[in-house]
């Protein structure tokens, strides 16, 4: 952990995982912060061969959804990705070393793909707050 020495100074420091924001002397906040990804589709591929090893039938495709997390709340996405795995060689390959019938298959898979509407959930949080905060500030009295 990395302390504060000056009280005029506002430092923000960048460690694993953790935003430290020193405010003033002795006083900082710790922010847990990350990034997660959820599983969106494991399509299995039919009349795809293996690059590797040729075999038909034992190709899949997985999509992924990325999001930055705040205390382990999603906050925002940032984007899919995916791989394609066979399951007689057990060799992983993404986008960028797909030959190019691979390719659009894996290109048909994300397409059919969507990014969950919770990857948003802290920004949809932040919104609301901020509307009630907007609302009960210009509510007459
Ligand atoms: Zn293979």
């Amino acid at each position: 952990m990395v302390r504060s020495r000056d009280s005029k100074e506002y430092r923000i420091t960048l460690q694993i995982g953790i935003l430290v924001l020193h405010y003033c002397k002795g006083f900082e906040m710790l922010i847990h912060f990350g990034r997660k990804e959820t599983e969106l589709v494991n399509e299995q591929l039919f009349g795809v061969n293996c690059p590797e090893c040729g075999n038909s039938g034992r190709l899949s495709i997985t999509i992924v959804a990325r999001y930055v997390h705040m205390f382990w709340i999603p906050l925002f996405s940032i984007g899919r990705t995916g791989f394609s795995y066979c399951g007689s060689c057990r060799q992983e390959l993404n986008k960028r070393n797909m030959p190019g019938g691979l390719q659009h298959a894996y290109q048909d898979v994300l397409r059919s793909t969507s990014i969950p509407w919770w990857h948003f959930s802290g920004l949809i949080l932040v919104g609301v707050l901020f509307l009630i905060g907007l609302i009960t500030t210009y509510i007459p009295k």
